[in-house]
């Protein structure tokens, strides 16, 4: 196996007025996430990852927030669509590790949830999909419960020819 690593990152803020969408997961909250699709910031890290251990670019490079298609957009589509192109490449997830560090709300509840959603999209088993939440202790502006940020590593594989369910 030849492997290729990629590592994510996101940042959004946080708004009074807007959903909060994690991992594919709406979570109740006062405040939501800005931003031009669903802003779901875990996910966002996470097709970052893909693409940098692709070596195909990034987010906004494919869905930029210019474009109108993508106003709205769910992030797991998003994903979908990164996961065509890795395939396409000839290249597949082995596993995926990400941190969520938000202030607020609890997350802990809402992780099987998110790894479920994310493993589907991804093709993998949930135990290759890891999600990790911490708070900001307080400090900055995720302490502050601001924003949110989300940071992401996976693992890709080449896989040549038919490859084997992963499930
Ligand atoms: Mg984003």
């Amino acid at each position: 196996m030849r492997g290729r690593i990629g590592i994510g990152y996101d940042f959004h803020r946080l708004s009074a007025g807007w959903r909060l969408v994690l991992g594919g997961v709406v979570v109740a909250h006062p405040y939501g996430v800005v931003g031009h699709s669903d802003a779901d910031v875990l996910t966002h890290a996470i097709i970052d990852a893909l693409l940098g251990a692709a070596g195909l670019g990034d987010i906004g490079t494919h869905f930029p927030d210019t474009d109108a298609r993508w106003e709205g957009a769910s992030s797991l589509e998003l994903l979908g669509r990164v996961m065509e192109m890795c395939r396409g490449a000839s290249l597949a997830p082995v596993n995926v590790d990400a941190t969520v560090v938000a202030e607020s709300p609890r997350l802990a509840p809402h992780i099987a949830g998110m790894r479920a959603r994310l493993a589907e999209a991804l093709g993998l088993p949930e135990g290759a999909v890891s999600i990790k939440a911490k708070t900001n202790e307080g400090l900055g502006s995720v302490g502050r419960g601001e924003a949110i940020a989300a940071y992401a590593v996976c693992l890709l594989e080449t896989c040549t020819g038919q490859r084997k369910s992963r499930r």
